[in-house]
């Protein structure tokens, strides 16, 4: 029995399982490295601008305190689930030692639906929730930092409210922070730069040109919209399909960026930007394509559109996008489609978090071009990394990746002791 049920933490269990079996790690020693140290759920009551009191679930899951402090983000949905905080708690300690970060991983969130809060709301909701986790988080404790969403304008908040509580300025207590309360300059754009860089990286591996490659990328919020213009700008690829969750266009000729960048900026979303070139969202993410960026939610590629994938690259940007059924398919299409797993793909946003934490904690500021020198030195290592011991074992990219992750966490764990 576990309170972490539901399919996404399925999803990291079974996952974990396939690594465990290849690793060939003892039984004994499985429930301690796959099972969180910590898990916190709270209530968070809210005068609601009607005038009624409104109760939020609330949650944050450390999963281990091995190699340093826990480090994750917040994540602000209707849907949220204590087994789905746990599971993206648990891929981000293999995400992050496999960058070679001193953290295990951890996440959080509140169950309520952020379009639906007025801004009064929404900061009620945020200081109440940091305002409850502040006995369990800390700079050498747990780091919080934005997911689905959540923005700098909340870590400003989370920020604001650890620091009232110890009465003075505690900026390492969150990254993600606006660049004016000690964030980084590079982290908001890092996670979706970051994809970018190893998408080009892969299409070296394949050996075809990114200025010659068309991409599709699903969810236009901060890692879809930074990945899809900056393979366009940087790297020449053609986006020729987009999607967010009020509408999915597509067109062949390659949408238009700079047109969609402007609507986004005035509207926040896709739906009203044109219906000339709509598409059935499930139907775009099989649409042929070079690179297909999943960037929104959990379990999108299946084992129904598995098979039916026509990209050659399969850049996760999202956390969890591929179920592991999926994965199996996949795997049988190792020569067709290259997978950049999320634990590898998206790291460039907690490589960054990282980054402005030391920076934090040394009171000194680094340039955007030495955080991006920087970002993409540690992409590179673990690219070569991951790309070498899944050629080497003749395993997936996924199966390399976490790997590696949980070896060091293993590792730590066996050096250690019982206590982290
Ligand atoms: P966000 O809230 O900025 O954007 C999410 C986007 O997904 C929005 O455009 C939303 O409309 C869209 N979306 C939601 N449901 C959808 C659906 N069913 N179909 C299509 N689009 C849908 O969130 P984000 O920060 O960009 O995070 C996206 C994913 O990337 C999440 O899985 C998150 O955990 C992961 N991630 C984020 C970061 C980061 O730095 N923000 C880092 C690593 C991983």
């Amino acid at each position: 029995m576990t309170i972490y049920s539901g399919p996404v933490f399925e999803m990291a269990r079974t996952q974990f399982g396939t690594i465990a079996d290849h690793l060939g790690i003892p039984d004994d020693e499985r429930a301690r490295l796959l099972y969180p140290k910590r898990a916190i759920a709270v209530s968070v009551p809210v005068h609601m601008d009607d005038g009624r009191t409104e109760v939020f679930q609330a949650y944050r899951v450390q999963h281990h305190l091995t190699l340093g402090p826990t480090k994750g983000g917040t994540r602000f949905s209707s849907s949220l689930h204590i087994g789905e905080v746990a599971a993206l708690a648990i891929w981000m300690s293999w995400k992050c030692a496999l960058a070679g970060l001193p953290y295990g991983g951890a996440k959080g969130g509140v169950a309520c639906d952020p379009p639906a809060l007025s801004r009064r709301e929404l900061e009620a909701v945020s200081r109440r929730y940091m305002q409850e986790m502040i006995p369990f988080v800390g700079p050498q404790t747990d780091v919080m930092a934005p997911d689905m969403g959540t923005n700098e304008q909340v870590m400003a908040w989370f920020m604001d409210t650890y620091s009232m509580h110890h009465g003075h300025a505690v900026s390492e207590i969150v990254t993600g922070k606006p660049v004016s309360l000690g964030g980084t300059e590079g982290r908001r754009e890092a996670t979706g730069r970051g994809v970018a860089y190893l998408v080009s990286r892969a299409c070296d591996a394949i050996g075809i040109r990114s200025q010659d490659s068309t991409a599709v990328v699903q969810g236009f919020g901060n890692v879809g919209s930074v990945s899809a213009y900056t393979l366009a700008r940087r790297h020449g690829v053609r986006i020729i399909g987009a999607s967010d969750h009020t509408a999915a266009l597509y067109d062949p000729a390659g949408l238009p960026l700079d047109a969609i960048e402007r609507h986004i900026a005035e509207h926040g979303v896709l739906a009203g930007f044109t219906n000339q070139v709509g598409i059935d969202p499930d139907a775009l993410l099989i649409q042929p394509c070079d690179i297909l960026v999943p960037a929104a939610v959990e379990r999108v590629i299946t084992a129904e559109n598995a098979g039916k994938l026509r990209c050659r690259i399969l850049a996760e940007g999202a956390n969890g996008p591929t179920t592991p059924d999926a994965d199996a398919v996949l795997d049988e299409r190792r020569d067709e489609v290259f997978v950049i797993p999320d634990i590898l793909c998206n790291s460039g946003g907690v490589i960054v978090s990282y980054f402005e934490w030391v920076q934090d904690l040394q009171q000194l500021f680094w340039s955007e071009s030495e955080v991006n020198d920087r970002l993409e030195r540690l992409l590179e290592g673990a690219f070569t990394q991951v790309t070498r011991r899944a050629a080497a074992e003749r395993v997936s990219m996924r199966t390399a990746g976490m790997s590696i992750g949980v070896e060091k966490v293993r590792a730590g764990k066996r050096l250690r002791g019982l206590f982290p």
